[in-house]
């Protein structure tokens, strides 16, 4: 095929970072025939702080992008969720719908994020490890974004290229949004997670398990329940991924020492599970979760913000993995029906289309979101729903579906109705 590719230019897109949101859309533009170059500032494999786990609306953006995830090619599967609280524990499935597989899936970031470049590889992307973006590029009279800097390898060499459309998949960071002043909404809500891995007798687990009531035991005499919750989820070869997540909307948030509190939570919890210092496999680590599309626009003058870039993490679990793939597969169909045009009004047009169809796909379950992330940032709200809620199964089998997304708004049951209604009274974010 003859180029498409200017002479002054390196690609038709960059994409800048090669996480989930990153490889996902380099994979999707490469296939559909685009010159594509990806950025990425570390080295492959490397270590990514993540609870490792994927939800059935997860597994379902890796099966659309062709990934092979039968426990045959090597994931571990799981069946649902475990919710734990002090007076209850109830085993919730995944529910069995049309639009989402039956199963979860965890798998290291190690493994999962160097799986996914090399995807996007063998689909045509040019790969560039090693080079850490900057920031934009931007034309000197139209202040559109017509590349990036970056400095490259270990002597940190600065080199620029230049594309017509480039997408900031670089994470929370968002140092490429940042550099043309797209900035952190703060009324939206952001989480902070950490996690740690223990060689554990808990690895092997059908469940993803989720403990409701975090206790901030630093005061002794009054123990604060924080609005999050803690996390098992069972590697399967022989480690396990603890770790807690705690919501912006809560007054703890910023005062916390997390990994203080990730210490007194893991020591409360059953002996023979044997997460302990002598049983850690690493540091406890930690990162930012931006949920609820906290930065916005996502398309501005050539640069589209795809997965934590966008603020993409969902607001009522912490998941960002699939949601970062989901925006990804709506940013990379914009760009090609974009690049299909000319220069201009047209393009521009068909670049228009990716904040719509992220409202579309997740604008008002993000609305319900965040006002729900606001309700649990209250304790008492949070103690009333966990006491009251807990012991009906069938109205947790309703959160569930809420909490991770997992319902099918054209042929669903009741419960899926109820959501649909939901979803469609509230107004997009
Ligand atoms: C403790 C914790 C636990 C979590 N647990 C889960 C979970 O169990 N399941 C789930 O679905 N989600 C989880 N999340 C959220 C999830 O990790 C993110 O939402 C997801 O990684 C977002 O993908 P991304 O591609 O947008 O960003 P990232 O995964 O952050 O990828 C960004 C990439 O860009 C690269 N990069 C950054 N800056 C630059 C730069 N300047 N130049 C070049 N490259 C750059 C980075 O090296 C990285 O490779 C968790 C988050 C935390 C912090």
């Amino acid at each position: 095929m003859p180029s498409r590719r200017r002479a002054d230019e390196d690609a038709e897109v960059i994409v800048v970072g090669a996480g989930p949101a990153g490889s996902t859309a380099a994979t999707y533009l490469a296939r559909c025939g685009l010159d594509v170059l990806l950025l990425e500032k570390s080295t492959f494999p490397r270590e990514k702080v993540c609870g490792d786990g994927l939800t059935p609306r997860g597994v379902k953006q890796l099966i659309d992008l062709g990934v092979d995830t039968r426990e045959e090619a090597g994931w571990l599967h799981n069946r649902g969720l475990r919710v734990v609280t002090s007076h209850h524990e109830l085993e919730l499935d995944w529910p069995s719908l049309s639009n989402f597989p039956p199963y979860g899936v965890v798998r290291t970031r190690q493994d999962f994020d160097e799986m996914l470049a090399r995807t996007a590889q063998r689909a045509g992307a040019r790969l560039l490890e090693n080079t850490n973006v900057t920031g934009a590029i931007t034309h000197e009279r139209t202040g559109r974004v017509v590349g990036v800097s970056a400095k490259v390898g270990k002597d940190r060499e600065p080199v620029t290229y230049r594309a017509p459309l480039v997408l900031a998949c670089d994470g929370v960071s968002a140092r490429l949004a940042l550099s043309v002043g797209i900035d952190k909404r703060d009324d939206r809500p952001m989480g902070v997670a950490v996690r740690r891995y223990y060689n554990s007798p808990r690895t092997k687990d059908d469940y993803l398990e989720s403990h409701l009531q975090l206790w901030d035991r630093t005061d002794p005499a009054r123990p604060v329940l924080l609005p999050g919750y803690g996390w098992i989820f069972g590697m399967g070869d022989g480690t396990v991924n603890v770790g807690l997540g705690i919501l912006s909307t809560s007054k703890a948030y910023g005062t916390t020492d997390y990994r203080a509190l990730m210490r007194s939570w893991v020591a409360g919890l059953p002996e023979d599970w044997e997460f302990n210092e002598d049983t850690a496999t690493g540091k406890i680590g930690g990162a930012a979760l931006p949920m609820g599309f906290n930065r916005t626009p996502h398309y501005r003058d050539g640069l589209l913000l795809v997965g934590d870039a966008g603020g993409m993490v969902n607001p009522f679990n912490g998941e960002g993995i699939g949601y970062a793939m989901e925006s990804a597969k709506l940013a990379a169909q914009c760009v090609v029906q974009a690049l299909a045009r000319p220069e201009g009004p047209a393009r521009e047009r068909a670049l228009a289309g990716y904040p719509l169809a992220l409202k579309q796909a997740l604008g008002s379950y993000y609305t319900l979101g965040n006002t729900f992330s606001k309700l649990i940032g209250n304790p008492t709200i949070m103690r009333l729903c966990t006491r009251y809620g807990m012991p009906k199964e069938r109205l947790m089998r309703l959160v569930l579906k809420l909490l991770a997304g997992l319902y099918d708004p054209r042929d669903g049951d009741a419960m899926d109705r109820i959501i649909t209604v939901a979803t469609k009274l509230a107004p997009s974010v």
